[in-house]
């Protein structure tokens, strides 16, 4: 299956240069997604020099496959806090991320970025009486935190719906032609942003934090880890972090209007599917988000898009489906994200654990972090402390993700053949195989080719499974990702896996 998102055929290219010499500045950034530009931007604006470093394109990673939905409330609702948070700091997660959509918006006039933001509003409804309690649940939270919330009729909701409600003022964007309009925008003698040149190494040290990267050494005061996860086994985060992978799917419609706004419904026994529409010129598309499951852990990736594929038919009239993709997020064991230093009093930052909501989380690290090395007060700081983890608070969801850990280490493979299997395996399929008494990641390419890894991920050694869609080894334990050549995609792998040649011998 080809997958490709929609946003990445409604931009352009940037032509940010590599770097090739070592450099030092007061910050080095490495990730060029919606974090990373955006802590760059107000770290500049703020008087400090900076480097961009992005190891591919910038705009390439989860921000472009993204559903380009910018809002207060939360994927995962705001009920979801209710166990572990009062309504103050209810109030305040809504507070900062309508603070973050607000300087996307305020970016967007500024920098006439052509991204196609609009504002609108964000439904939650629910599709049969099963799951009405869920939305009635949503909406006296709202009551109690103070948050706004109003009661929706069925005449906004195209969909069949026994209960819906409305948060008004939300927005919508493509989130990759605003990472790369506003990288473009910035980019200047004392903001410097490095396209194709990957991060391989962070050391801290007295003076700061020196990086290696693929171009050369960056000195810098500090650093952040824009990268989604923290990457390496340094940063411990990933023990609180829970990767998943979820769908979009794009299509138009054959007859029947698109429907504007964002919805997100549930249905069957609580299953959540996001639905919005995209106009650019001519173009309109429809489009469906959902079906998330573990990383490296479904049987078969491709169904999981199919089933987006079914969702539509059963609510639209669909013509040709045009995009399907992919895209990655991490659970938080307690429900917020962590930004800030990675532990008290260190020069390294990280921003992570945005659920699928990192549009948002994304531009508020970036002014969390900001202020932070500035020395500014953020009223929002202390809410996602990234040191703030305590066992306590999250200790059942991270109880639940280190046991799935762990029993993806023990697990047996399935799918697993042995050595003649290859003769089988077919154009663009993979497959884990035994050869000389080594685990193998073994795939061909669409021309044929055939390569041979170890199925070994190389951030903590737990074997990968192939992704039928993607056509990509993903490591069921932090959600490590690796191309058929083996190159880290994403995830916190630093290293590529390891080819294995045809001695049997890895390399
Ligand atoms: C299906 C789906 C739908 C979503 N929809 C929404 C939505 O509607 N609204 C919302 O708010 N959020 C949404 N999200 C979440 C959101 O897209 C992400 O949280 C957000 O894009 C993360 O941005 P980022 O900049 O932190 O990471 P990324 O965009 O992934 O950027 C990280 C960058 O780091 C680079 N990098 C990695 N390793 C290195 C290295 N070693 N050296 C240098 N560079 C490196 C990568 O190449 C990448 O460009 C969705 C997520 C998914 C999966």
């Amino acid at each position: 299956m080809f997958t490709q998102s929609l946003w990445n055929s409604f931009s352009g290219t940037t032509n940010f240069p590599q770097l090739t010499k070592d450099i030092q500045v007061d910050v080095a950034i490495v990730g060029g997604g919606i974090t990373g530009i955006s802590t760059a931007q107000l770290l500049a604006e703020a008087g400090f020099s900076v480097a961009v470093l992005e190891a591919r394109k910038v705009g390439g990673g989860t921000t472009s496959h993204s559903t380009g939905n910018l809002y207060y409330n939360i994927d995962q609702v705001l009920s979801s806090l209710q166990s572990k948070y009062n309504n103050e700091i209810i109030r305040r997660v809504a507070g900062s991320r309508n603070s973050a959509v607000q300087l996307i918006e305020e970016n967007v006039k500024k920098f006439q970025i052509d991204c196609d933001f609009k504002r609108v509003p964000s439904y939650l409804y629910s599709s049969n009486e099963e799951n009405a309690s869920k939305v009635d649940k949503e909406y006296e939270t709202a009551l109690e935190a103070g948050v706004k919330m109003e009661i929706a009729s069925s005449e906004e909701i195209p969909f069949k719906m026994t209960r819906g409600v409305r948060v008004s003022g939300q927005a919508q964007f493509n989130s990759m032609r605003y990472v790369q309009g506003l990288a473009n925008a910035i980019e200047s003698e004392s903001c410097k942003i490095y396209e194709n040149t990957r991060v391989d190494e962070f050391e801290e040290n007295d003076e700061g934090v020196t990086l290696s990267t693929t171009g050369g050494i960056v000195r810098a005061k500090y650093a952040v880890h824009a990268t989604h996860t923290p990457k390496g086994v340094k940063v411990m985060f990933h023990t609180v972090l829970g990767p998943y992978r979820e769908y979009g799917v794009a299509a138009k419609l054959s007859a029947g209007e698109y429907p504007e706004g964002i919805f997100w419904g549930y249905y069957g026994s609580g299953e959540k599917v996001s639905v919005r529409s995209y106009s650019r010129g001519e173009e309109k598309f429809i489009i469906a988000v959902g079906q998330p499951h573990k990383v490296g852990q479904a049987k078969d990736n491709s169904q999981h898009i199919e089933q987006l594929v079914t969702f539509l038919k059963d609510h639209f009239d669909i013509g040709e489906v045009t995009h399907r993709w992919g895209g990655q997020h991490y659970k938080p064991a307690d429900k917020l994200p962590y930004i800030g230093p990675q532990s008290e009093g260190s020069r390294i930052y990280v921003a992570t654990g945005f659920s699928t909501d990192g549009l948002t989380y994304g531009v508020l690290s970036g002014m969390i972090i900001s202020d932070h090395i500035a020395g500014n007060e953020n009223p929002y700081t202390e809410v996602y402390k990234a040191s703030r983890f305590t066992p306590a608070k999250s200790a059942k969801e991270f109880l639940k993700e280190n046991l799935n850990v762990a029993t993806q280490f023990i697990k047996d493979l399935p799918f697993k053949g042995d050595e003649d299997e290859l003769k089988f395996l077919k154009n663009g399929e993979g497959k884990i195989i035994e050869k000389d008494g080594h685990k193998v990641a073994a795939s061909r390419s669409e021309s044929g080719e055939l390569n041979l890894h170890s199925a070994f991920c190389t951030h903590m050694y737990c074997v990968v499974h192939w992704n039928n869609a993607e056509r990509t080894w993903d490591c069921p334990c932090h959600g490590s990702r690796f191309n058929q050549e083996g190159g880290v995609l994403e995830g916190p792998a630093l290293e590529p896996l390891k080819k294995f040649n045809s001695s049997g011998e890895k390399s």
